[in-house]
């Protein structure tokens, strides 16, 4: 399954970030020993307790809401944070990021599903964190592209639309704020259920977990 996967995602030059969450250690060294360096998990604890007694050379993605008193915890070593929801959020990257003599690489994460729980920012918000002056002297970040999830349904056209707003976003904030940097080229869209779909509407990250490693 693996190998097929990563052939498929490797011909449309499309990341795979393995979602380990709930998983343990063994079954993320399975996966290690194939060749997979990038793993992600969507809790702190769970994140930084994998991390110590996993190798060294594996990129640990945040993917799930994190919550500023936390940062602390991930910055000296995690990856990339995929789930920038807030301007607080971000100041916190920044000085923890500082604090560890570190620049923190970050997706924005969008609230493009029609479902009320998942989190996100809307394009507005976005707009108004790029344009504060707070983030303007952040040294210590920084924004890699946009990261979002679709909602949970059979109906594959509207989580194609749903993607495909994501990717307009990404478009819109890159002619606008990033033209100048070549950095801002992550669209991470795409789980077990969709990463198809996501591929074909431009993603350039997939985040799976189940179809890797089972049902959680
Ligand atoms: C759990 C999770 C995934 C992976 O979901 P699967 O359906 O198991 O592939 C991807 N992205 C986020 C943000 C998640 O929390």
């Amino acid at each position: 399954m693996y190998q097929e996967l990563v052939q498929k995602l490797n011909a449309h030059q499309v990341a795979l970030v393995a979602v380990s969450k709930t998983h343990p250690p063994e079954r993320i060294l399975d996966l290690y020993r194939q060749g997979q360096r990038v793993f992600g998990e969507n809790r702190v604890q769970e994140l930084a307790a994998k991390a110590e007694q996993l190798p060294p050379d594996i990129a640990w993605h945040l993917i799930g809401h994190l919550q500023t008193n936390k940062v602390r915890h991930i910055a000296p070593f995690v990856g990339m944070i995929q789930s920038v929801d807030s301007l607080r959020l971000l100041e916190e990257i920044d000085k923890q990021a500082a604090r560890a003599g570190r620049v923190l690489d970050c997706l924005l994460q969008f609230h493009i599903a029609g479902e009320e729980t998942k989190f996100g920012l809307d394009e507005q918000e976005a707009r108004d964190l790029l344009e504060s002056a707070s983030f303007r002297v952040m040294q210590h970040v920084r924004i890699c592209g946009v990261m979002g999830m679709a909602t949970f349904t059979d109906d594959t056209e509207q989580v194609r639309s749903e993607f495909r707003h994501l990717r307009t976003i990404f478009n819109n904030l890159r002619e606008h704020y990033f033209r100048d940097a070549p950095h801002f080229r992550e669209i991470s869209m795409g789980m077990s259920s969709d990463w198809e779909v996501a591929v074909e509407e431009g993603s350039t990250m997939v985040r799976i977990g189940s179809l890797l490693f089972g049902d959680r």
